[in-house]
């Protein structure tokens, strides 16, 4: 990331020095919490690639997670249409609130079959005992791939039945069947959405 180019752009002088910055997930899009940066809070954000703010309450830089180690990994950063404020896409590791919560906006809207995705994959890592997904995992990519076979089935005959209960209900069993099938093999739903964004985009 190119903080000269950044702070070049930015009105510093409309705030006092400090520009809002709003801190997103850029895997599930929820907006993940509100802070302030100066020129040198920039700048440490592109050089560390964690996203780092001017505490107005410290006083001082803050680096997101640096006591509680859950930091914010940068992937983007982008200016509004009048350059007084930053848009950040960012990893988290770990909660962002320091209440524990995902976000210091609870309620914000997020990508659900994005967060389903990464829960999936933690299911895949960690292979808890007594969990579905685990189960599957387990069963090999064989059962998986027969899973998604059925529900597929099912998805239709629910359609030709004209029963919409049961069409919504398989389309849900289908879609969570495909997310568990796509991570066995190493991918996820987000690199079929890509290739449809591809498709969209005429590549
Ligand atoms: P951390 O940066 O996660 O190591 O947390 C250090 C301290 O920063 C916490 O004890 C809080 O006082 C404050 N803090 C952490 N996360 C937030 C947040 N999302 N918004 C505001 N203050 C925070
Ligand atoms: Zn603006
Ligand atoms: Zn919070
Ligand atoms: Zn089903």
């Amino acid at each position: 990331m190119d903080a000269a180019g950044l702070t070049g752009r930015l009105d510093w002088e409309k705030q006092g020095l400090l520009v809002p910055a709003v801190v997103q997930d850029a895997a599930t899009l929820r907006v993940l919490m509100l802070g302030y940066m100066d020129r040198a809070a920039v700048q440490a954000t592109c050089d560390t690639g964690h996203v780092t703010f001017f505490s107005r309450s410290k006083q001082r830089l803050w680096t997101k997670g640096e006591s509680s180690g859950h930091f914010l990994e940068l992937v983007s950063i982008d200016v509004d249409c009048d350059a007084d404020t930053l848009l950040v896409l960012a990893r988290p590791h770990g909660p962002t609130c320091h209440l524990g919560r995902t976000s210091c906006f609870p309620q914000a809207p997020a990508n659900f079959l994005a967060e389903l995705d990464a829960l999936v994959a933690a299911r895949d890592r960690d292979r808890p005992p007594g969990s579905y997904s685990t189960r599957l995992f387990e069963g090999g990519i064989r059962r998986i791939a027969q899973k998604v076979g059925e529900e597929g089935v099912e998805t239709a005959l629910a359609a030709v039945a004209q029963d919409d209960d049961a069409l919504l209900g398989e389309s849900a069993d289908l879609l969570y069947h495909l997310q568990v099938l796509l991570r066995a093999r190493g991918r996820s739903l987000e690199d079929a959405v890509a290739v449809l964004r591809e498709r969209h985009n005429g590549g």
